[in-house]
């Protein structure tokens, strides 16, 4: 690996030389493949930066695994994520933008140009975009795989309007927890919130509105020890923490809102991040590493919409040709 001598963190400059006879010297290395990481690299090919995409080992992120998308913009009657997915990759590769479907396992921030190993080689940038996601914390328990689009949800705003009618059972305590309860009463028959503890981890706020709302029940010190059906969730088996009695409950649908994890462990101790271990940013979509940004869920533990992280791709696309520009 090459560095330029005269480089540091805070005046950076790149010599031209680098890119012209490395086939693996890209202007930008987007990490991650959701609608963030394709938007972002739709974007910076346009604008004719060598761009690289490492898709990481689910290519095309969290919507490969869900089904009907009807919140997207531009298609009225909805679109399956996979095929949402295709789609975009199609359009960054039509604008020029290397994909490798790989893994990346390290990342070297400190010196530059900055270097990316994955599985099988090692790439080296002037730039770099973050955009691996955040992953739902799963309850890791029998069914919850099988179900999985098929019942069992992990966002409700995605997909609350698929269970009109439904006896519907949110797990967890938290905010999220609350707030998609509450939501989720626009559709469902009944809606039942399981904690495995007798006090809510959520703001007064959010538990005030959900104990006002005579379509939420609680049910308290419990958990959810397994999901059956046929094609589809149809009951879950519920244990009491408290006296270990067990109780079957017919269920249409259950949401698993026990938190996210940021995909972000193989950039600990080179960006700075939150005590969550979400990415923080400085300004716009830098992070606190000049010419490394981020976009997308991996930093946005609000929103975690894929028309958001799409639009935060863009944003950071825009910023990396700005500052690419900047330091020619
Ligand atoms: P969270 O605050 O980490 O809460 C996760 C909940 O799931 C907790 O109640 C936890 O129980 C429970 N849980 C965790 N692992 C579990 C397991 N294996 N089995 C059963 N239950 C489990 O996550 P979040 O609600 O997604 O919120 C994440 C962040 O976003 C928070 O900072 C939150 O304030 C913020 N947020 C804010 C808003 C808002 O302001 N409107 C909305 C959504 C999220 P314990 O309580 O027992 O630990």
């Amino acid at each position: 690996m090459q560095k330029d001598e005269d480089d540091d963190t805070n005046n950076t400059t790149f010599k031209d030389s680098h890119s012209g006879d490395n086939p693996n010297y890209f202007d930008v290395i987007i990490i991650g493949s959701g609608p963030a990481g394709y938007t972002a690299s739709t974007y910076t090919s346009r604008a004719k930066l060598n761009t690289l995409i490492i898709t990481g080992s689910l290519p095309g992120g969290q919507l490969m695994t869900t089904s009907e998308v009807e919140n997207y913009p531009g298609f009225p009657n909805g679109i399956f994520g996979p095929e949402l997915m295709m789609n975009m990759r199609q359009q960054a590769e039509r604008f020029g933008s290397n994909i490798i479907d790989d893994e990346v396992i390290e990342v070297n921030f400190q010196d530059r140009p900055f270097l990316v190993k994955t599985h099988s080689n090692e790439y080296l940038s002037r730039s770099v975009l973050i955009c691996t996601g955040a992953a739902p914390r799963k309850l890791g328990v029998d069914g919850e795989e099988k179900f999985a689009g098929r019942g069992i949800s992990y966002c409700a705003t995605c997909d609350g309007p698929f269970f009109k009618g439904e006896d519907i059972v949110v797990a967890g305590g938290g905010d999220t927890a609350l707030e998609e309860a509450t939501f989720l009463t626009k559709f469902g028959k009944s809606v039942k919130v399981i904690h495995r503890r007798d006090s809510l981890r959520a703001s007064k706020i959010l538990q005030e509105k959900a104990f006002e709302n005579p379509k939420i029940d609680f049910i308290w010190n419990s958990s959810v020890k397994k999901i059956t059906g046929e094609k589809k969730i149809s009951k879950v088996l519920i244990q009491d923490l408290n006296t270990s009695k067990e109780t079957e409950l017919d269920i249409g649908g259950l949401f698993i809102a026990i938190g996210h994890e940021p995909n972000t462990k193989i950039f600990r101790g080179q960006v700075d991040m939150d005590e969550h271990g979400y990415i923080k940013l400085k300004e716009n979509t830098k992070t606190s590493v000049e010419g490394v940004f981020a976009a997308g869920d991996v930093h946005d533990y609000r929103y975690r919409q894929a028309v958001t992280a799409a639009g935060y791709g863009c944003m950071a696309a825009l910023d990396v040709e700005k500052w690419l520009n900047e330091k020619k």
